[in-house]
């Protein structure tokens, strides 16, 4: 049986999720935070800050050389912004599905941006896109410290086994 967990334990994914300074606004910290939880997803790590400029470049990195980089940084860093680092089997791409398509008007019905978003510019959250950049999402915004380690009651009937 602790064999049986040891081996799920390490299967288990992680990834980065951030409810960006229009999502926080709106006050819809709750709103999406209940989905992650209602999935069946844990919660590992979780903190409010107002990012940098620099620290919004470092994290968008990839995106340098796109003509909306410098908004999207100003953007990022001009208030509190919901970091997170949730845990689960296949967390880092269903994330991205309950997250829905970049782009608001693209997203279906039923996902955060698809409900909740109107605009790119404006789309309210972030998650990770695979898993190295998740690997490096998390690092770049929590110490190892900062992730939680523990078994939630809930487990064995969210996964089915003992
Ligand atoms: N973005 C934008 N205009 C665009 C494309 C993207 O403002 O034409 C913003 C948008 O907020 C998006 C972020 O840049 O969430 C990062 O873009 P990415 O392509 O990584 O989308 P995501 O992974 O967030 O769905
Ligand atoms: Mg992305």
């Amino acid at each position: 049986m602790l064999q049986e967990q040891e081996a799920r334990a390490a299967e288990l994914e992680r990834t980065f999720i951030a409810i960006k300074p229009d999502g926080v606004q709106r006050g819809l910290v709750s709103e999406i935070l209940s989905r992650f939880e209602r999935k069946g997803f844990k919660l590992v790590a979780i903190k409010l800050v107002v990012p940098s400029k620099e620290f919004a470049q470092k994290h968008y990195h990839d995106l340098k050389d796109r003509p909306f980089f410098n908004g999207l940084c100003d953007f990022l860093s001009s208030g509190p912004v919901l970091a997170m680092v949730w845990e689960g089997e296949g967390v880092i791409k269903y994330g991205r599905k309950l997250i829905g398509a970049t782009d608001p008007q693209k997203s279906e019905p039923g996902t955060i941006r698809g409900d909740l978003a109107v605009v790119v510019g404006r789309n309210i959250i972030h998650g990770s896109d695979g898993p190295e950049t998740a690997k490096a999402e998390i690092a770049l915004w929590f110490e190892p410290r900062d992730l939680v380690s523990y078994t939630s009651n809930e487990e064995k009937w969210i996964y089915g086994v003992n």
